[in-house]
């Protein structure tokens, strides 16, 4: 079983015994013991180091105060720089608070919401949670379209989940790129008076020059307020590839972690929010549509402590 970070820094200094202010020496031993507890929750290495720094930065030359103990105080250090790296500022703690959408819908319907990420993330699923959520929570008149026309079933899982919701789905036309499907999909929202429109784009095995291709193209073409990349909550290493191609070819402004309902630590929320500096919108936490919740950094922060 996974020891947390608060007994482990005990042993640690129990044995420096020390009091008064943390020292250079005292805190370098303790980030030791913090850097593994990051790479143990799956923190990517190159955002841990980031990390590490900015902790240190903070730790040292603190006073300890007497209600607690060395320990526990480089423990509230280490949460307290998490969260300020999770949470990012006031636009996401506007979002938080707002009512209930946990995403970004500020502009004047229809509103485009671009889902992207690896087939298997969970963006078909999200595109139904997000659906349900926006109905049910906002009142909002969502159209719901599939631009994956490589899977065939793809669209099809997408008009299921759209009756299985009561949500609107665009017609399925065969042989429609993504492009057009996406278009003819704002266009009929303009028409009928939609308030959102979520479009879930293709997803592939791996990162590659055609699916951020196309998702780009989508993108520029539709101007979405909120592009989104889905993604697992059990990607580890590899968090930090994901997230900045999907950034750096499409360009995302925020995140949803799915399966946090896993038995995952949640350093892939550390990893990608590291990288892309964009905000953890939402969570999924089950297969159920209902199973989206915002994204609250104080228990992804516990979680990856232990
Ligand atoms: P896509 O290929 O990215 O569209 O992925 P899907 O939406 O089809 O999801 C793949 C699988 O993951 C499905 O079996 C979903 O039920 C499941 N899934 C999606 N989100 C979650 C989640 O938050 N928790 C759990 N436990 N399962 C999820």
């Amino acid at each position: 079983m996974f020891e947390g970070l608060t007994e482990r820094l005990g042993t640690i200094f129990d044995r420096l015994r020390k009091r008064g202010a943390l020292s250079e020496a005292d805190v370098n031993e303790a980030l030791r013991e913090v850097r593994i507890a990051l790479l143990e929750a799956d923190v990517a290495l190159p955002v841990v180091k980031d990390l590490i720094n900015g902790i240190k930065a903070r730790a040292v030359g603190q006073e300890v105060l007497r209600s607690v103990t060395p320990a526990q105080m480089v423990v509230k250090i280490v949460h307290d720089h998490l969260i300020e790296v999770l949470s990012g500022g006031e636009t996401d703690e506007k979002l938080r608070l707002g009512e209930g959408a946990g995403i970004n819908l500020n502009a004047s319907p229809p509103v485009p919401v671009l889902l992207v990420g690896l087939q298997g993330s969970g963006k078909t699923t999200t595109a139904g949670k997000l659906a349900v959520r926006l109905r049910k929570r906002e009142k909002k008149k969502v159209l719901l379209a599939s631009l994956d026309i490589y899977r065939p079933a793809a669209q099809k899982q997408l008009a299921i989940l759209g009756e299985q919701t009561e949500t609107a789905t665009v017609e399925i036309i065969p042989g429609q790129d993504a492009l057009t499907i996406a278009q003819r999909a704002m266009d009929q929202a303009r028409r009928q008076g939609f308030d959102v429109v979520i479009l879930d784009t293709a997803g592939r095995t791996a990162v590659d020059e055609q699916m951020m291709a196309e998702a780009a193209a989508v993108k520029a073409a539709v101007n979405p307020l909120e592009t989104l990349l889905v993604a697992d909550a059990l990607t580890g290493q590899d968090a930090v590839t994901l997230a900045r191609s999907f950034h750096e070819r499409v360009g995302i402004t925020g995140i949803v972690l799915t399966r946090v309902d896993g038995d995952s630590r949640g350093g892939a929320a550390l990893s990608m929010r590291g990288v892309t500096g964009c905000p953890i919108r939402l969570i999924g936490v089950g297969e159920k549509l209902d199973a989206l919740e915002t994204f609250q950094p104080d228990r992804i922060a516990g979680r990856i402590l232990g």
